[in-house]
C-alpha cells in the first residue's frame, strides 16, 4: 500500500504544479512563433556533409585544392612610381571538373577611374580631410590608377581571348581543362603606385619629402588567380576595397628589378644573396643567423640615412622564391633600416626581421624583432611550428599582412618622443600582422567571403600572444602595468559594443563588405567570443587541443566556418551549437541577473502547500508517507514551526527517517545543512551562457559555482537553484570576474548593491 501512496502523492504535485503555474501566468502565444529554441542542433545553417568535407570538420577522402604556380619578372620604375610586370601563370586543375575558363583576379582596378567603389560609399561631407586627400576628391582629374594589361598569351606567345569585369578577368582557354590537365598563360601589365597616405589603400608608397623618397610596400600588385573549389566554384565576388582575398596555393619565382641603392625583402627566399648584399651585410647577415638573443643590424641607421641623400642610377635585380604560399608581397626603399634575429622554431631556425625607416626610430630598433619572435613562439603554440624561414615585419602606416611579410604601424614623433599608446599599438599590429601567417595565409580560409575567419581567429590568437608578451618582456610595460594592455579579448571589452544600437550590428556570419563596426564585428566579437568559449566555456585543456586540432587539419588546405565549428565539437565532445548559434548567427547578447532568492528551513509542520493537495483530495495527512517540509523565512508556516519546534535542528520526522535508514557509522558523515535558499536567475539577454555564481558566507569565505548553460534549455527566461548550505549566505554575485559580456551588471547581485551615484559622490566630497 506504501507504494500506492507514493503513486498518489507524486501524481498530485505534478498535476498541482502545473495547474499552479498556469494560475500565476497565462501563456504568451505569438502569431507565426518559429522554434527559434537557443539550443537547437546547427542543421538548416550547416552545408551537408560530404566526400569534400566530413561531418567532423576534416578535409574528406575526395577533397581537392588548385594550385597556381607563378614566374615573375617586376620592374619598378622609382622615377614614376609604376610598376611593370610579365608573368606566367600555371594553373593546375585538381578538381573532379572540367573548367572551361579561368578567373584572375585584378584588385588594382579597384582603383581606376571607373571603379565602382566610391560610389557604395555613403561618404556626405568629412569634416576634415588630410590635404592630399581633399586634392584628390574634389581638385584634381581621377587619378591614373588601375592594371593596365598589355597583353594576355598562351605559351607560344599567341592572344589568348579574356573579358575583364572590373576587378575580375575572364580567361577563355582554347579547350576546356580536364581534371589533373594544367595550363599555362602569361600577362604583360603594369600600373602607377598610389599614394597610399593620401589615397588609402592596403600597399602603394609613402612619399618622404625630405630627400625625395619613397618607401614601398607592394601586394595585391600582380593579376592573381581566384580561388575554385568545393563550396564556391569560382570564388570571384567583386574586390570592392574591403573584402580581402581568396588565394589558391602556388610556387612563385620572382626577379624584381629595383635602384640599385634600395634595400628590398619579400615572400620567398633571397636566391641571389651575393649579387645584392655588400660584403658586411654578408658578414652581418651570417651573424645574425646565429644570434637568438638580440637582433642583429643588416643595415645601421646611419647607413640608411647616408643612403638615402642619393639617388643611383644603376639597377639591381633581387630573386625570390617561394613554395607553398598563397601570395606574394615586398617591400623597397632606399630608406630602409634592416635588422634580423634567429628564433628557434620546432627545433627549426627561423629568421625574425624588420625593415624600418628613422622615422620609425627608437621604437622599431628596441622592439619589432622582438614582437616577431615572440608571435611565432605563441602562434607555434597554439597551432603548428611556423613552417616558413621567415617573418619580416615593414614600418608603413598601416597594418597588412602577406606571407612571410607584413607592413605594421608606429611611429615616434619627430623628436622621437611617443605614448604608451602608440607603443603598444605598434606591438600589438606586428603581432597581428604576423600572426596572420598562420590565419589565413596557411589555414586558407576565403576572406572575400568570411572576414571572422581570419581576422577574429587571429584576433584570439593575437590576445593569447600579447599576454606572452608581457610576461616575456615585463621591460615593455609601463608602470603600475603587471600585464599586457590588451584592446581586445577580455570579455568586458566587447560589451559597449554587444549592447549597441541593434541596427548597427551584424551577425558574425555576415561578409565583411556588408557588416557595420567593421572592426567589432570581424575582429572584436569573434576574437573575444573563443577567447570566452576557451577560459569559461571549455576550459583551456579542451579548448587548446580543439584549436590546434582544426588548425593541424587545414594547414595548408582551404577550410570553411562548418569545418572549424565542426572540428572544435569534434575533438572535444563539446556539443556547441549553442555557442556558435548565439555568437557567430545572431546579434543577441548576455544580460543574466539574480531576480530573487528566497530563504527556506526545514520543518515537519506541514505546510498550506500539502495542506490544500491533501484537502483537495479528500484524503488524510496520515494517508501520505513522512515528508520533510520546507518553509519560507518569514511565513506563517515558518512561524508556527518556530513555535512548535519543528524547524531542522529537531525535526522529528528527518530525525527519525536517519535514524531508521542509517548505521552509526554512515550518521558521522552526514552533512547537515542548515539553511536553504531558492536563487531565481533571469536572462533578459538573448545569448544563453553558463551561470557563474559566487556564494559569500556569513564568515567571509566564498565559493563559486558555475551552471552549464544547458541550465537554460527548458526556460530561456527564468531558472531557479536550491541551494542548500550549512552557513547563511549573506551575497550572491553574477560572473564577479566579468567573463561572459554581460552588458549589464546592475542586476547581477544580491542583495541589490545600491552604487553611490555621481551626486551622493559630490556631496560626500564637498563635506569633507
Ligand atoms: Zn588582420
Amino acid at each position: 500500500m506504501k507504494t500506492f501512496k507514493y503513486l498518489i502523492l507524486s501524481a498530485l504535485f505534478i498535476s498541482v504544479g502545473a495547474f499552479a503555474q498556469e494560475d500565476e501566468q497565462k501563456p504568451e502565444r505569438k502569431p507565426g512563433h518559429t522554434n527559434n529554441n537557443k539550443f537547437k542542433q546547427l542543421y538548416d545553417e550547416f552545408s551537408t556533409p560530404n566526400m569534400f568535407r566530413t561531418a567532423s570538420g576534416a578535409p574528406g577522402p575526395a577533397y581537392y585544392q588548385q594550385q597556381a604556380d607563378y614566374k615573375m619578372d617586376l620592374e619598378l620604375n622609382d622615377d614614376i612610381a609604376r610598376i611593370t610586370g610579365y608573368e606566367t601563370i600555371t594553373y593546375h586543375n585538381n578538381s573532379p571538373d572540367e573548367l572551361k575558363y579561368l578567373w584572375v583576379q585584378l584588385d588594382q582596378n579597384m582603383r581606376a577611374p571607373d571603379s565602382q567603389t566610391p560610389l557604395i560609399q555613403s561618404d556626405g561631407v568629412a569634416p576634415a580631410q588630410r590635404a592630399g586627400t581633399f586634392v584628390n576628391s574634389y581638385m584634381k582629374e581621377k587619378l591614373e590608377r588601375g592594371f593596365n594589361i598589355e597583353e594576355v598569351t598562351d605559351v607560344n606567345g599567341k592572344a589568348l581571348p579574356h573579358m575583364i569585369n572590373r576587378t575580375m578577368m575572364r580567361i577563355d582557354m582554347p579547350k576546356s581543362l580536364k581534371t589533373g590537365e594544367k595550363f599555362s598563360f602569361n600577362i604583360r601589365w603594369w600600373y602607377n603606385i598610389n599614394d597610399h597616405v593620401n589615397e588609402g589603400g592596403r600597399s602603394g608608397y609613402e612619399y618622404f619629402e625630405e630627400n625625395d623618397n619613397r618607401i614601398y610596400v607592394i601586394s595585391q600588385f600582380y593579376p592573381r588567380m581566384a580561388v575554385y573549389n568545393d563550396v564556391e566554384g569560382w570564388q570571384n565576388s567583386q574586390f570592392w576595397g574591403r573584402d580581402e582575398f581568396a588565394l589558391p596555393f602556388g610556387n612563385f619565382e620572382v626577379n624584381i628589378t629595383v635602384p640599385a641603392d634600395h634595400i628590398l625583402d619579400g615572400t620567398g627566399r633571397l636566391m641571389n644573396r651575393k649579387e645584392v648584399f655588400s660584403k658586411e651585410m654578408m658578414n652581418r647577415y651570417e651573424l645574425a643567423k646565429k644570434t637568438y638573443d638580440k637582433p642583429v643590424m643588416i643595415v645601421t641607421q646611419a647607413e640608411a640615412e647616408k643612403t638615402e641623400k642619393t639617388k643611383s642610377k644603376d639597377k639591381k635585380t633581387w630573386k625570390l622564391y617561394a613554395e607553398n604560399v598563397r601570395d606574394f608581397g615586398f617591400a623597397t626603399s632606399r630608406k630602409f633600416i634592416w635588422d634580423m634575429m634567429a628564433v628557434k622554431i620546432g627545433g627549426k631556425d627561423v629568421m625574425a626581421v624588420s625593415m624600418y625607416s628613422k622615422e620609425g626610430n627608437p621604437l622599431w630598433e628596441q622592439w619589432s624583432t622582438y614582437a616577431v619572435a615572440a608571435t611565432l613562439k605563441s602562434y607555434s603554440r597554439m597551432t603548428f611550428d611556423y613552417p616558413y624561414h621567415k617573418a619580416i615585419s615593414v614600418h608603413a602606416p598601416m597594418g597588412m599582412e602577406y606571407p612571410m611579410i607584413c607592413y605594421n604601424f608606429g611611429r615616434p614623433d619627430k623628436d622621437g618622443n611617443y605614448s604608451d599608446r602608440t607603443k603598444f599599438g605598434m606591438i600589438s599590429v606586428i603581432i597581428h600582422e604576423v600572426g596572420h601567417n598562420f590565419f589565413p595565409m596557411i589555414v586558407n580560409s576565403d576572406e572575400r567571403q568570411w572576414t571572422w575567419m581570419d581576422e577574429g581567429l587571429n584576433t584570439f590568437v593575437q590576445y593569447v600572444a600579447e599576454q606572452d608578451f608581457g610576461e616575456w618582456h615585463p621591460d615593455a610595460l609601463s608602470e603600475g602595468q603587471d600585464k599586457y594592455p590588451s584592446r581586445r579579448g577580455p570579455a568586458a571589452n566587447i560589451v559597449p559594443y554587444m549592447g549597441g544600437d541593434q541596427d548597427f550590428i551584424a551577425p558574425i556570419m555576415t561578409k565583411g563588405l556588408n557588416t557595420y563596426q567593421f572592426g567589432n564585428n570581424a575582429y572584436g566579437k569573434p576574437g573575444t567570443a573563443l577567447n570566452i568559449l576557451r577560459e569559461t566555456v571549455m576550459g583551456r585543456e579542451l579548448f587548446d587541443y580543439a584549436f590546434k586540432e582544426y588548425a593541424n587539419r587545414w594547414m595548408f588546405k582551404h577550410p570553411t566556418p562548418e569545418d572549424f565549428f565542426r572540428t572544435m565539437e569534434d575533438a572535444s565532445a563539446f556539443d556547441l551549437d549553442w555557442f556558435w548559434r548565439g555568437w557567430f548567427y545572431t546579434t543577441d547578447y548576455v544580460d543574466m541577473g539574480v531576480k530573487e532568492v528566497k530563504k527556506f528551513y526545514v520543518s515537519s509542520e506541514p505546510n498550506e502547500y500539502v495542506k490544500n493537495i491533501v484537502k483537495e483530495r479528500g484524503m488524510k495527512l496520515s494517508d501520505l508517507p513522512p515528508l520533510v517540509y520546507m518553509v519560507e523565512e518569514g511565513s506563517d508556516e515558518y512561524k508556527e514551526s518556530m513555535k512548535n519546534g519543528t524547524l531542522l535542528e529537531n525535526s522529528p520526522t528527518l530525525n527519525e527517517y536517519v535514524m531508521d535508514n542509517f548505521t552509526e557509522e554512515e550518521r558521522k558523515n552526514i552533512k547537515q545543512p542548515k539553511y536553504f535558499y531558492n536563487v531565481t536567475f533571469e536572462k533578459p539577454g538573448g545569448l544563453v551562457m553558463p551561470i557563474i555564481v559566487e556564494y559569500t558566507y556569513a564568515d567571509g569565505t566564498s565559493k563559486t559555482e558555475k551552471y552549464p548553460a544547458q541550465i537554460w534549455r527548458l526556460n530561456d527566461k527564468e531558472v531557479s537553484k536550491a541551494v542548500a548550505s550549512d552557513k547563511e549566505i549573506v551575497k550572491i554575485t553574477l560572473d564577479p570576474n566579468l567573463e561572459t559580456a554581460d552588458i549589464d551588471t546592475s542586476n547581477n547581485s544580491w542583495p541589490k548593491e545600491v552604487k553611490q551615484s555621481q551626486f551622493d559622490q559630490f556631496k560626500n566630497e564637498v563635506k569633507n
